[in-house]
């Protein structure tokens, strides 16, 4: 049998609730999928965990779904937030992607001196994340926020969150992050051109930015992204 469709919808979830679709989804269950009335399916918004659900209603343009049984509690990822200057479009969508795979709990677009692209857009990077949340199993999505300025984020930085700073560093980041707590943390990535003189300055001088090197290759920004979620996912987040 093939496995269940897992759909995320923005509507509350609880035993005996009923969901009415949007056109987009009733077209992908009953068009695409061709389920029908009776016919079960997992639903997941993020918040109330995961739900089956029976489809009591099914037309082209829409349909009603009865939540039936939790099948699964809300599981958060750990606190980490992946803060990055966005790339080349499917590079984005890429790092986006995976970082919600991987289990970040928040992803911040930043603006850097050398940012290759200044914009980005940030429905659509979230529908990448809800994507992947379907695709992965997650019951949480992680938010995408819009880019700001790297300097007004660390303006603003809450000081009890630690910062994973990936650049030149003499340190290998699976020991720098051994010695410290699992508190709230971030993860840094710059953009293709690196930081600038300025912005490195400013980061070394930050009391709860710990630089950190992810070996002796310069790695593609897209590359640096996973491979630090997997350090730091290893030493600190819930893989152990
Ligand atoms: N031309 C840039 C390389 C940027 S690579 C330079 O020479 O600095 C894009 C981003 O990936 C970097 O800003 C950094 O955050 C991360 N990165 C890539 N390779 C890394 C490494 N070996 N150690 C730590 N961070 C790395």
């Amino acid at each position: 049998m093939a496995s269940k469709v897992r759909l995320y919808v923005n509507q509350p979830l609880a035993q005996g609730q009923t969901v009415s679709l949007t056109k987009e989804q009733a077209h992908y269950l009953f068009g695409v999928m061709r389920l029908e009335i009776g016919g079960v399916l997992s639903l997941f918004n993020g918040q109330d965990g995961e739900w089956d659900a029976t489809i009591v209603q099914a037309s082209k343009k829409n349909g009603v779904l009865e939540c039936t049984a939790l099948t699964r509690p809300l599981q958060l990822p750990p606190d980490l937030w992946l803060v990055f200057a966005p790339i080349k479009k499917e590079r984005t969508d890429f790092i986006v992607e995976k970082a919600t795979e991987m289990g970040a709990a928040r992803i911040i677009p930043v603006q850097t001196e050398f940012t290759n692209s200044g914009r980005i857009n940030q429905e659509r990077l979230q529908a990448h994340a809800v994507e992947a949340a379907e695709q992965c199993g997650g019951t949480f999505v992680p938010q995408v926020d819009d880019i700001q300025r790297l300097g007004k984020l660390l303006d603003h930085w809450p000081q009890d969150r630690q910062l994973m700073f990936c650049d030149e560093a003499l340190v290998g980041a699976a020991q720098a992050l051994t010695k410290l707590d699992k508190a709230p943390w971030a993860i840094l990535i710059g953009p293709e051109g690196g930081f600038s003189e300025t912005e490195r300055t400013r980061l070394r001088a930050l009391p709860f930015a710990h630089p950190v090197s992810l070996g002796p290759r310069i790695l593609r920004a897209d590359t640096a992204a996973v491979a630090a979620m997997t350090v730091w996912q290893q030493v600190l987040g819930d893989w152990s």
